[in-house]
């Protein structure tokens, strides 16, 4: 993910986005008189998505076209499966910033797949093949791969421990969990893309190619990006406060009520483009981002950096994150 500016939006979207959220209001004024059952939440185990994130880092960092990357894929995959998903692998060539040809694999898992009545859950697996946001007096260092921890880890591991509740407790509606591959190869910001788009690669892949049927398209999309850095700033970005402001303010709800407001802030959180630009603008499924970013401090300081690693990933954080994503998913408002 990066923090280049969503341009169209600034053109065209500040008057939506009013209207957007006027139509936010409307909406829960409605939802007032809603009552949402909470039935059965199950406990989000965050030391078990701790362990997640070390285990995906114990690889190393998983660039694409490289060892440590397809260790991983089977690890991924393989624990999908193991948790009860029905898991497919979506393999395509894309094509980088440079011209190099990354060897991308999407991983997909369905749980009730026979279901209609679905959502979708998404991270980003890879890590960046270069840490363009270290001092730029540390030559060695900026060339360096990002082990990713926060950035890519986190979100996957969080989806991996929820995937475990899935399976075990009956969520009452089909859920997709797809881990995108090549989001972090984007041209570090000493270089000119020869591409358009050379952020998100495995997100536009699978946006163009959902294989869904108009029947089974999931209603709404969660991504969840760096979500495991010590003392969060998750706000809402100008994307899914304009594709779907409804369901983020829903989610934002539910982390104010469990008493994670001081992590989940009510304010704007500025232009940024994300997996879920693509997800919202090629395939149509409205699509919110929970990130660890806000105007005024911009990325965790550990951002694509040399310093992205398991020491510092605060375990409370992915517990907070991981603990409202199985509230939302289990209240019925959500289905
Ligand atoms: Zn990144």
């Amino acid at each position: 993910m990066r923090k280049f500016i969503f341009v169209a939006l600034v053109s065209v979207g500040l008057a939506s986005c009013f209207d957007s959220q006027t139509a936010a209001n409307a909406n829960d004024a409605e939802k007032k008189n809603k009552t949402c059952n909470i039935v059965n939440v199950p406990v989000f185990n965050q030391d078990s998505a701790f362990d997640y994130v070390k285990k995906q880092c114990d690889f190393g960092p998983r660039v694409p076209n490289s060892a440590s990357h397809e260790k991983c894929l089977g690890f991924l995959a393989g624990e999908l499966s193991r948790l009860g998903g029905s898991v497919s692998l979506q393999k395509a060539d894309l094509k980088g910033y440079d011209g190099t040809i990354y060897k991308s694999t999407n991983i997909i898992a369905a749980f009730y797949p026979e279901r209609n009545n679905r959502i979708v859950l998404f991270a980003h697996w890879d890590s960046r093949p270069v840490s363009d946001q270290e001092d730029g007096t540390k030559k060695t260092a900026l060339q360096k791969p990002v082990m990713g921890a926060n950035d890519g880890a986190s979100g996957v591991a969080v989806l991996l421990e929820a995937a475990r509740n899935f399976a075990a407790q009956d969520p009452g509606l089909g859920i997709d969990i797809v881990l995108f591959d090549a989001e972090d190869c984007g041209a570090p910001h000493w270089e000119q893309s020869k591409v358009e788009n050379d952020w998100c690669l495995g997100s536009q892949f699978w946006s163009n190619n959902t294989g869904y049927s108009l029947s089974n398209k999931p209603r709404l999309g969660i991504l969840l990006d760096m979500v495991g850095g010590p003392n969060p700033s998750f706000c809402i970005d100008a994307v899914s406060g304009y594709y779907a402001p409804n369901y983020a303010g829903d989610f934002w709800k539910v982390a104010s009520g469990l008493g994670f407001g001081s992590f989940f802030k009510n304010v704007a959180g500025g232009q940024i483009v994300d997996d879920h630009y693509y997800v919202n603008t090629i395939a149509g499924i409205p699509t919110f981002d929970v990130i660890d970013f806000d105007t005024q401090r911009g990325f965790p300081e550990m951002w694509h950096t040399q310093h992205d690693d398991v020491e510092h990933i605060d375990r409370n954080t992915l517990g907070a994150v991981g603990r409202v994503l199985l509230r939302y998913v289990y209240t019925d408002c959500a289905k």
